[in-house]
């Protein structure tokens, strides 16, 4: 069942070309949400033309292909069909995880196949093999710990995982890792050298993520998923394949730059994020220190009756809204507010919720205008102005600790600085902490109003409240 449409190299390459700029526009179609589904689709039209490109190029086994995409396509259909929104971390971490063992058998598979022949490997491929494995195999064991660790699975602790002497052995592994290189580039004959590369590798994965736990998750997925594309980009200069150079590229620079935005917008540098020790801090306040009898409580009415005189209400949302599938009911207020005369703008940090982006698809699946998202640069200068701060299962990320404790482990972290407005109501099912587990003074306030419920019910509650108003 061989392949009998050979196309010409030519043509092949023509193909890739093609598919890199449409990679290329689809990248940046997607910097904006009006552009957002153009620009999936062109990413999706070259994904397709390579994938074409390559199945015609060569004389291939479709019966081996077709299995891997039966398989392959079953899996990735059932999880994204199943997967929560508010589980998108992990799936982005085992995805991640996947494109890292695959550059490891891709590579490994193009090795023995080599080795089969007469002739030795150059020296161009058996160094992208030994880079193809030893980063492969980082990405998959350190996605399927991160992938554990945000599933809550009870074999990856979430907290760090932390234990003397780490550091000199993670650093023995490292060089360990090196060493098992140099003897593949120095012995390209020998496959037991690129598969010890692999292991000692698949090894330092787990090492390197078992420490970091708490709110630094989320940067160690953007920089694995960089990891997975430079994996990749290795794997294409084993088969000389040029669409994979690229592509793998672009996924291995776009994960740097969202490795570095959200590192920004946690005030935390990635050596701290890699090697420093994050979570809640052992001899911080405790909760009953921090809430002391000062919050309270306000019943739907009551803050409906505050929103009665209001001229500008900000909205900050968080985790919980995503929770509480909240977002249709928050349209629904926003427009009934706008209507009396209230203006409303929607306060987004960067990290609120569970993925970058998560506020903004969602608002955006409640069609909410975009022109309302403002960044948190933009609006916390415009706080004080405003009459109340709706907080709407936001925790962490409007916490001011982050400003006033530098030995919190949210130290720094630029925050909403909702506690600014006239009024802030939070709406939150009680006084839980949310993501770094630590409590918030927020909720203790003279000028905040806690409206505890479930963040859905809370709003169609608050919406009544107002129509009776
Ligand atoms: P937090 O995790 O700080 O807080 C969420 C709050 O939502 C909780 O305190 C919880 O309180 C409340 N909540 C949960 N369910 C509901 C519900 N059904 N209705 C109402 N409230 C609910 O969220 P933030 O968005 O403020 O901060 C995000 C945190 O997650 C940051 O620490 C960030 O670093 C981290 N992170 C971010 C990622 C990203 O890429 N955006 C990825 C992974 C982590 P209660 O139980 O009392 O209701």
């Amino acid at each position: 069942m061989g392949n009998e449409f050979l196309i010409d190299t030519g043509l092949v390459n023509l193909a890739y070309l093609v598919a890199s700029i449409l990679f290329i526009l689809g990248i940046k179609g997607l910097t904006h949400p009006r552009t957002a589904v153009r620009g999936n689709f062109l990413g999706a039209m070259g994904m397709l033309l390579a994938a074409l490109a390559t199945l015609l190029a060569k004389g291939l086994d479709f019966r081996v292909i077709l299995a891997g995409i039966v398989v392959g396509g079953l899996i990735g259909a059932v999880a994204a069909a199943r997967v929560q929104m508010t589980a998108m971390p992990q799936m982005v971490a085992i995805f991640n995880g996947f494109g890292g063992i695959a550059s490891v058998l891709v590579a490994g598979g193009a090795l023995a196949i080599v080795l089969r022949g007469q002739a030795p490997p150059g020296l161009q491929m058996i160094i992208a093999t030994a880079a193809s494995g030893l980063i492969g195999a980082v990405t998959f064991t350190g996605s399927v710990v991160a992938f554990g660790k945000l599933q809550g699975l009870k074999l990856f602790p979430s907290s760090q995982v932390i234990f003397p002497g780490q550091k000199p052995l993670n650093a023995l592994v490292a060089l360990a890792t090196v060493g098992a290189s140099v003897w593949l580039v120095s012995d390209p004959t020998d496959i037991v050298a690129y598969w010890t590369v692999c292991g000692i590798s698949a090894l330092l994965g787990i090492l390197l993520v078992i420490p970091i736990g708490g709110a630094d998750m989320p940067v160690v997925i953007a920089l694995l998923n960089s990891y997975s594309g430079l994996a990749a980009a290795a794997t294409g200069f084993v088969l000389n394949n040029n669409v994979l150079i690229i592509s793998g590229s672009l996924v291995g620079a776009s994960g740097v730059i969202l490795t570095s935005i959200m590192c920004k917008a946690m005030n935390r540098s990635l050596t701290h994020v890699l090697f420093g020790v994050l979570g809640p801090a052992a001899d911080g306040p405790s909760a009953d220190d921090v809430y002391g009898g000062n919050v309270k409580s306000a019943s739907p009415e009551e803050v409906a009756m505050l929103f009665d005189s209001a001229q500008r209400a900000v909205i900050v949302p968080g985790y919980g809204m995503a929770v509480a599938q909240a977002q249709h009911a928050v349209r629904d207020l926003t427009n009934l507010l706008e209507s009396r005369g209230c203006s409303v703008e929607f306060a987004i940090h960067p990290v609120a919720g569970r993925m970058p982006g998560h506020m903004n698809v969602l608002l955006a699946e409640a069609d909410i205008e975009y022109d309302k998202l403002k960044e948190m640069d933009e609006i916390n200068p415009t706080l004080e102005q405003a009459d109340v701060a709706l907080v709407i299962g936001a925790n962490d990320v409007v916490n001011p600790v982050a400003r006033t404790d530098p030995s919190s482990p949210i130290a720094g972290m630029p925050i909403i600085d909702v506690d600014k407005a006239r009024t802030v109501v939070v709406v939150k099912r009680s006084l839980s902490p949310g993501f770094a587990g630590i409590p918030n003074p927020l909720f203790a306030m003279d000028n905040t109003l806690m409206m505890f419920g479930d963040g859905k019910k809370a709003i169609v509650e608050l919406i009544a409240a107002l129509k009776e108003s």
